[in-house]
């Protein structure tokens, strides 16, 4: 069922997260589909970073690691975090790149699986969790091992480690029942780590309640925290004791300022720390995560699914040559939706040149990421109406939008 620009409207007026939108700073005459992505600006990071910057670096110096609490910025991070992943505040870290992260947990799943050398994951994974995966493979005499998504329960065994999942597939939107696959991890007697970077405040995760072990995931998607934002990581807190980080910096030593030469573990979370954290990298991932505040996940989600029912219900009415290529069901899917066209790139360029941005995958994958905090109904309508006209008028076969540039 679709629904029209004055339904669109309607349903915007009465949305409970309507009021969110005023937190950033859009552009005018751009309907943002990208915040899967990057995020837009919230409002209030400049304020921060300023405020960081010549307030606390320019007034107090040094002194700032006590009375701003840089010292404690990666836990405090994490603790503002941990409620929109169903964490608790002391199981979540706030630092590094979830590239980096990843690395320190699978590096300790693995460690803390004896015997066992396999790190079980998707074939489509994200190629950075893949690559990571291969480096610490190597590294550790360990190997990686990938299947298709239907093959995964079965491929784990007794020589599986570590099971390495993306909760929401970047391409398609697809999403694992988290549940179901960290407990048949541990019917292996392995672990499992998820990948959250496509799903942190645009769906409902709650990894107490699935029993996850370990998490990682993004600051500069839906978290909004501006360009190569930190990452974050998740240890469940029965699990802190008995994990160890590869990256034994100061930063997760029991005493940093003890200066002492021999690393021994702070306990708790705070052992996944490395070194130093960006403060100012920092301050703007808090403003993002501040555009959070009074929001519930499971109104997120709600809104998430209906915009994108009603976009793909929109295409698929008045689009015709593009083809659906994440689930159906929405509540198999994350808060993207891609269409499959033969001419993808030069269609999201043409798109894009139009105002409204998503972004394009190899091989003929355009996406669209709806960030419940800032994205409405009657932007659905108004993306949907303008890409039937490209589609229609073929405005994207031109040579311009056929050059690629080297982020797509
Ligand atoms: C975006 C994304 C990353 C990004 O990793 P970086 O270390 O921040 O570059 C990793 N994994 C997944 C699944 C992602 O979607």
């Amino acid at each position: 069922m679709t629904i029209s620009l004055d339904e669109a409207l309607a349903l915007d007026a009465v949305d409970p997260l309507r009021k969110c939108r005023a937190r950033f700073r859009l552009p005018s005459g751009i309907i943002y589909l990208d915040g899967n992505s990057l995020g837009p600006l919230p409002v209030a990071t400049a304020q921060q970073i300023t405020q960081t910057v010549e307030h606390h670096w320019g007034g107090d110096l040094i002194a700032s690691w006590n009375k701003h609490d840089w010292i404690g910025a990666s836990q405090r991070l994490g603790a503002k975090l941990a409620p929109l992943i169903g964490a608790r505040p002391d199981e979540v870290l706030v630092c590094d790149s979830t590239s980096v992260n990843l690395f320190k947990l699978l590096a300790a799943a693995l460690s803390a699986r004896p015997g066992r050398s396999k790190i079980l994951s998707q074939t489509g994974n994200f190629p950075t969790d893949l690559y990571i995966a291969q480096g610490l493979a190597s590294l550790a005499g360990a190997t990686l091992k990938t299947v298709d998504a239907d093959a995964i329960l079965a491929a784990l065994g007794d020589d599986s480690a570590v099971l390495m999942l993306t909760d929401i597939d970047y391409r398609s939107g697809a999403r694992h029942d988290m549940a179901r696959f960290t407990s048949a991890a541990h019917r292996a007697g392995a672990l499992a780590v998820w990948d959250l970077s496509h799903s942190a405040g645009a769906i409902a995760v709650d990894l107490n309640a699935a029993g996850a072990d370990l998490a990682v995931g993004c600051g500069y998607k839906y978290l909004n925290g501006g360009p190569g934002a930190p990452g974050y990581l998740f240890v469940a807190e029965a699990l802190q004791p008995a994990l160890a980080s590869p990256l034994s910096g100061w930063f997760g030593h029991a005493d940093p300022f003890a200066f002492d030469p021999a690393y021994c573990p702070a306990e708790g979370i705070a052992r996944f720390q490395a070194g130093t954290p960006s403060i100012i990298a920092m301050a703007a991932l808090e403003a993002g995560l501040a555009t959070f505040d009074g929001v519930s996940m499971g109104a997120i989600e709600a809104k998430s699914r209906g915009l994108s029912q009603a976009f793909i219900a929109l295409v698929e009415q008045r689009c015709p040559g593009l083809t659906l290529a994440s689930p159906r069901d929405p509540s198999a899917r994350g808060s993207h939706v891609v269409f499959a066209h033969a001419d993808g790139y030069a269609l999201m360029q043409a798109l894009i040149a139009r105002g409204v941005i998503g972004d394009f995958r190899a091989p003929d994958l355009i996406r669209f990421g709806f960030a419940p905090l800032y994205n409405g109904f009657a932007d659905v309508w108004r993306a949907v109406d303008i890409l039937a006209e490209i589609v229609e008028t073929r405005a994207w076969d031109q040579p311009r939008f056929r050059e690629r540039s080297r982020v797509t």
